[in-house]
């Protein structure tokens, strides 16, 4: 199905396509228009096959909710990773991140957000329960939500969650800027803000 279109021409459907990306103003979609016309057929068409693909194969792991094409994720189904040893995370971005510190080789939760009581984001909305189910074959959890407010309640929920299991619930240590993204921070700010992480519980 086609999303309804507020234009049926064709180059104004394009540019208009471009701008619903996050970041992508007027100006940039018509560049952008531009420049997949100048390109020769083959590039549109497989532009548009990978956008319909990953939209079709990419979904939440049932398992740690990272996203991937397969279920579950290439990494709760590696044998070479810590499997009593799980990372949180709030985002699919974030397990991105660590992987590329190469650093980590446990596995990860992704909560899908943090607890953020103006933006409605309560701890129902958030991958929490699965969480809870994952505990029994746990050690070690990891608590690297990001350096914000809202990320500080989260990991305190959690802490307080956790805290009668018996396992070991530590945070990352941030080095991190606050109010930033794991996203943005360099794999050696990360590295250290993993290997510097403290005991919650
Ligand atoms: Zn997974």
């Amino acid at each position: 199905m086609q999303p309804p279109s507020e234009t049926t021409d064709p180059l104004s459907r394009l540019m208009e396509s471009f701008q619903k990306l996050p970041g992508v103003g007027p100006k940039t979609a018509q560049r952008l228009a531009f420049y997949v016309l100048k390109q020769p057929e083959v590039f549109a068409s497989s532009f548009a096959q990978a956008l319909i693909t990953a939209k079709e194969s990419v979904k939440p792991c049932p398992i740690c909710f990272h996203l991937s094409s397969q279920a579950p994720c290439e990494i709760c189904q590696s044998k070479h990773r810590l499997q009593q040893q799980v990372c949180v995370v709030a985002d699919p971005r974030d397990v991105f991140a660590l992987e590329r510190t190469q650093e980590y080789r446990g596995l990860y939760h992704v909560l899908g957000g943090v607890i953020s009581p103006l933006d409605g984001i309560g701890p129902e909305q958030l991958n929490i329960k699965s969480l809870l189910e994952r505990t029994l074959t746990l050690d070690e959890i990891i608590l690297a939500l990001p350096p914000t407010t809202e990320g500080d309640t989260t990991s305190l929920y959690l802490a307080k969650l956790l805290a009668p299991l018996k396992i070991t619930v530590s945070r990352i240590a941030f080095g991190l800027p606050v109010g930033g993204d794991l996203d943005y921070a360099d794999s050696l700010t990360i590295t250290r803000a993993l290997q510097g992480r403290q005991l919650v519980s």
